[in-house]
C-alpha cells in the first residue's frame, strides 16, 4: 500500500462527500501539539482541537503510556456483575470535577451513546417514581446531540434528522437564542432570555406533567456557538423545576474547560440534573463518553429495582472500557498538573481579540464566541453550507484545520496552544476572510 496514495474504495467516510474526497483528499498523517502534517509533510495548524476533543494538544505520551500498560495489565473487563477497579477510580476523580450532586458516572462511548443513555436514564427515573407518561423530551432549533436515535429525535440542525423521521421519538423544540441584534456579541448576549419561556409555553400546550426532560448544549456548539443570553439557562431551570422535568446539559463539547470552568454547568451557575460529556474525557485519544447523573435519579432508580434484576437495562460492551478509562485518567491528570483549564481561560482573551479582529473582512458576517470557542459567521455562497465547505478547504490549503458547519466555522483551538501559534492561525484566517472574490 502506498501511503501517499492509498486505495480509497473501501471506507466509507463519516460526514463526508466520499465522490468529492476522491477529487480533493484532504489526509492527516501526523499529529503533535495543536500541529497535524499531510502525508507529503505539509504543515496544518489545528484551529478546532481536532473536533474539539484534543484539548491539551496531539500526541500526549502521558497518555500513550497509561494506555500501553493499561493493555498489558488489564485489556478488557466485561460486565453483568464484573467490573475493573480502574473505572471506580476515573468516576470518583469525575465527580470530583463535577457540580455538587452529580457524582454517579455511566459510560459509554462516543457522545451520541451518552445522550442515548440520558435519555433512556431520564425515563427509568420517571418510571421508577410512578411518572411514566413522561415521555416527551424537549430540546432546541439548531440543537445537536449526537446521531443515534435519540440524538437524532432531539436534533434541531435539520440535516441530522430530516432523512430519519419514522424512527425517531416525539419531540417537542424551543427556538435557539440567536437573533439580529447579537450580531457580533463577544461573550453572553444581553438579550434573548425570553426565549426560555419556549419551556413554558409548550409545558400549557401539552401538559409539564407529560414531559421527561430537556436537553440543551449550555453553548450550542455544532451550529456554529451559540452563547447562551444572561438568565436564560437559570430561566429553563425554574421552569423545569415547576413541572417536575428533567434538566440535562449536553457538555460534549463544552465539558472540561471549554467555556472556562470544568464545566458550563459551573462557568455559567446553572445546575443540571445530568451532564453528557466525551471528546476531551480522554483529550480525544481514546472514544469514550460518560452520563454525569444527580445521585438522587440513580437512588430513585435502584430503589425502584425488583429482585436481582440490573435496575437499568442499559450498557455497552465497550462502557468503563479499562483503556479508555485510563486514558481518562492520564488526561485528567494533565488537565491538573498543567492547569489548562485556567491556561484556556487566560488564553480566551487573546482568542477572541484575534476572531473579532476578523470583523470588516468580506466573509464576515457574525462572529460570536465565550471561552476557547468561538463562531464565526460566513457570508453565505449559492446555496446554504457551500461557502463553508470552500472556506474550509481554502484554510487547509492554507495550513489551518477549522471545522466548518453550514456557512459558519468553529475556532476552538486546545487550550496549549501558544500565541505565536494562535498569530498563525489569525494570519490564515485574515487571508482567507478577506478575499473579496469568493
Ligand atoms: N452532543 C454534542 C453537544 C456534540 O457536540 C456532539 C459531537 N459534536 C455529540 C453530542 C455527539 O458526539 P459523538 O460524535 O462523539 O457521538
Amino acid at each position: 500500500m502506498n501511503a501517499l496514495a492509498p486505495n480509497m474504495d473501501h471506507h466509507w467516510l463519516p460526514f463526508t462527500n466520499n465522490r468529492l474526497f476522491k477529487q480533493e483528499p484532504q489526509v492527516f498523517a501526523r499529529a503533535q501539539g495543536v500541529r497535524y502534517w499531510t502525508p507529503e509533510g505539509r504543515e496544518i495548524l489545528d484551529g478546532s482541537s481536532g473536533l474539539f476533543c484534543c484539548a491539551a494538544g496531539h500526541g500526549r505520551p502521558e497518555i500513550a503510556d497509561v494506555v500501553h500498560r493499561q493493555l498489558m495489565t488489564l485489556d478488557y473487563t466485561p460486565h453483568f456483575q464484573r467490573a475493573a477497579p480502574v473505572s471506580f477510580e476515573f468516576a470518583q476523580r469525575l465527580a470530583a470535577l463535577l457540580p455538587p450532586g452529580l457524582d454517579r458516572l455511566f459510560f459509554g462511548n462516543s457522545g451520541s451513546e451518552a445522550v442515548d443513555s440520558a435519555v433512556k436514564i431520564c425515563l427509568a427515573y420517571h418510571r421508577a417514581r410512578g411518572q411514566g407518561q413522561r415521555s416527551r423530551f424537549v430540546s432546541r432549533n439548531w440543537a445537536y446531540h449526537g446521531v443515534n436515535i435519540g440524538g437524532t429525535s432531539l436534533a434541531g440542525m435539520v440535516n441530522n434528522r430530516r432523512d430519519y423521521s419514522g424512527v425517531t421519538f416525539d419531540t417537542l423544540h424551543m427556538r435557539h437564542t440567536w437573533s439580529e441584534e447579537q450580531r457580533y456579541t463577544r461573550g453572553q448576549p444581553e438579550s434573548g432570555a425570553d426565549k426560555a419561556d419556549d419551556l413554558e409555553d409548550l409545558c400549557r400546550l401539552h401538559g409539564g406533567e407529560t414531559i421527561a426532560a430537556v436537553f440543551i448544549e449550555p453553548v450550542a456548539g455544532s451550529i456554529g456557538t451559540i452563547v447562551p443570553p444572561k438568565g436564560y439557562l437559570e430561566k429553563l431551570r425554574a421552569t423545569c423545576d415547576k413541572y417536575g422535568i428533567l434538566l440535562v446539559f449536553d457538555e460534549v463539547i463544552t465539558g472540561f474547560g471549554r467555556t472556562g470552568a470544568a464545566f458550563a454547568a459551573q462557568e455559567f451557575k446553572v445546575t443540571p440534573d445530568l451532564i453528557t460529556m466525551a471528546k476531551a474525557l480522554t483529550n480525544g485519544a481514546i472514544p469514550m463518553s460518560a452520563v454525569a447523573v444527580h445521585r438522587d435519579i440513580q437512588a430513585a432508580v435502584i430503589d425502584a429495582a425488583k429482585g436481582d434484576r440490573p435496575e437499568l437495562f442499559h450498557g455497552y460492551t465497550y462502557s468503563a472500557h479499562p483503556v479508555a478509562c485510563a486514558a481518562g485518567l492520564a488526561a485528567l491528570d494533565i488537565y491538573r498538573d498543567e492547569g489548562l483549564f485556567a491556561r484556556g481561560q487566560a488564553m480566551s482573551p487573546k482568542l477572541l481579540d484575534l476572531v473579532f479582529g476578523l470583523r470588516n473582512l468580506p466573509q464576515v458576517t457574525d462572529l460570536r464566541g465565550y471561552g476557547m470557542i468561538a463562531g464565526i459567521q460566513l457570508k453565505p455562497g449559492a446555496n446554504p453550507g457551500e461557502k463553508g465547505s470552500l472556506v474550509q478547504r481554502l484554510l487547509f490549503d492554507a495550513g489551518l484545520h477549522v471545522k466548518a458547519t453550514g456557512d459558519a466555522l468553529i475556532f476552538a483551538p486546545a487550550f496549549v496552544v501558544e500565541e505565536d501559534e494562535l498569530a498563525r492561525m489569525g494570519e490564515v484566517l485574515q487571508k482567507v476572510l478577506g478575499r473579496g472574490d469568493i
